[in-house]
């Protein structure tokens, strides 16, 4: 059980009124909220030891060079990483994918095949088109069902020994479904594919362990943690990183330079060029803790209960549908009320102080799937609660009454 009440207090923002009203905040798909517990690491850092790392032998940068590589230690571990070293930082999953993206450029040729799923956003898309435009490799869609759930069969016939590499995100943002990723995993593996999976919208409610999923690169965001904007990881098999070319040039990521030839430093530092958001990833570290302080199973238990709650109190609104019913889902209810359309629900939710995300949600094709413009997107986390989801409700009630 959690004491979602007290978990509150450790949220500043959720004290504040918008519109006059109480916030309540169901946009926790797009960004979470941030803990005092992480804020005050990044007070702390920028008061005290604020240092470009890695290169000072001063102090202050052996101290923010510590926090920051411990932090990586942190990830490594609550991801389940076998060495610290698979741990890239990123600048957050968008600069994950570009970066395995921009690797397989020199890896792949016309003829190799790619897959990607009906469910993604459209940042596990796009780097992949333009991976196929620059090497002539193709790609393939495993198509979905209309409760939004991959159609695996499908999946299975797309697999050939072309099949280099398959992307899919283990949660989708849009419609909220958990894909089955052991199996695709699997199926992929016994082609002789590479999977990289988009954990942006599963990091936050679910553990997961990429030693047992047998991934080959594991993509997050800390900002839908409970972390700050700017910052995430990637995480890829040694062996794989190992293969890649570096993503950019520059400071850090050498060993030696000269005008005539340039070696690459040794993982993770070959993919992590310049001076990286230090203070993030250390405050990326202190989400980490505060998450798995309330434990990830908690969190998962009682996001259902929201989920549940949700689900059956907008199900009782007069022409409401709720977009995305696959059995194995988390608390994302993407929703339209008969023509309304969702800018104008999402614009009277805001003036009573409610927010939630409307339009496509960087999923066009899933949009174009429904041939519907966009939905309503409530999302919930931990520290929200059944009596905000009743004010949501009669809220709603009165947005779809002044705009029918
Ligand atoms: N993938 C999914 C499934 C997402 O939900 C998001 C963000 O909403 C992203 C990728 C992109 O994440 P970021 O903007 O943090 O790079």
């Amino acid at each position: 059980m959690l004491d979602v009440q007290n978990i509150r207090q450790d949220f500043p923002i959720l004290n504040r009124t918008v519109n006059g009203k109480p916030l309540i905040y169901f946009d926790n798909a797009a960004t979470s909220q941030t803990p005092q517990q992480v804020i005050d690491v990044i007070v702390d850092y920028y008061s005290n030891y604020n240092a470009n790392i890695h290169r000072g032998v001063h102090s202050l940068s052996q101290e923010a060079t510590d926090a920051y590589e411990q932090s990586r230690l942190k990830i490594q571990n609550h991801f389940n990483a076998k060495h610290s070293h698979e741990i890239i930082y990123t600048a957050g999953t968008t600069h994950g994918i570009n970066l395995v993206a921009n690797g397989f450029s020199s890896l792949l040729k016309k003829g190799d095949e790619v897959i990607v799923s009906a469910l993604e956003h459209h940042s596990n898309i796009v780097p992949w088109q333009m991976l196929c435009e620059r090497t002539g490799a193709s790609l393939k869609v495993i198509p979905m069902n209309d409760h939004g759930e991959l159609i695996l069969s499908e999946y299975e016939a797309l697999l050939n020994d072309n099949t280099k590499l398959v992307f899919v995100n283990h949660i989708s943002n849009a419609l909220g479904t958990i894909n089955p990723i052991e199996k695709i995993i699997e199926k992929a593996h016994a082609v002789g594919a590479a999977v990289l999976v988009d954990g942006a919208q599963s990091c936050p409610h679910i553990k997961p362990d990429v030693q047992a999923l047998d991934v080959d690169f594991y993509v997050c965001s800390a900002h839908k943690m409970c972390g700050p904007t700017g910052v995430g990881m990637l995480y890829g098999k040694e062996a794989w990183l190992n293969k890649l070319p570096p993503y950019q040039g520059g400071g850090e990521m050498i060993a030696e330079v000269s005008f005539e030839k340039t070696t690459y430093a040794g993982l993770p530092h070959k993919f992590e060029a310049g001076t990286p958001n230090i203070c993030g990833g250390i405050a990326f570290g202190a989400a980490l803790d505060y998450m798995n302080s309330i434990s990830f199973d908690a969190i998962a238990n009682y996001e259902n209960e929201l989920l549940d709650y949700g689900t059956s109190e907008l199900l009782k609104i007069e022409g409401l549908k709720i977009y995305g019913t696959a059995k194995e889902k988390t608390s994302v209810i993407s929703f339209n009320v008969g023509n309304i359309h969702p800018y104008d629900i999402g614009t009277i939710l805001d003036k009573m102080g409610i927010a939630v995300r409307t339009g496509h949600h960087c999923a066009q094709p899933i949009m174009d799937f429904y041939k519907i413009p966009g939905t309503v997107r409530a999302s919930f986390m931990f520290y929200n609660t059944k009596e905000e989801i009743d004010t949501f409700i009669t809220a709603l009630k009165k947005a779809v009454m002044m705009l029918s």
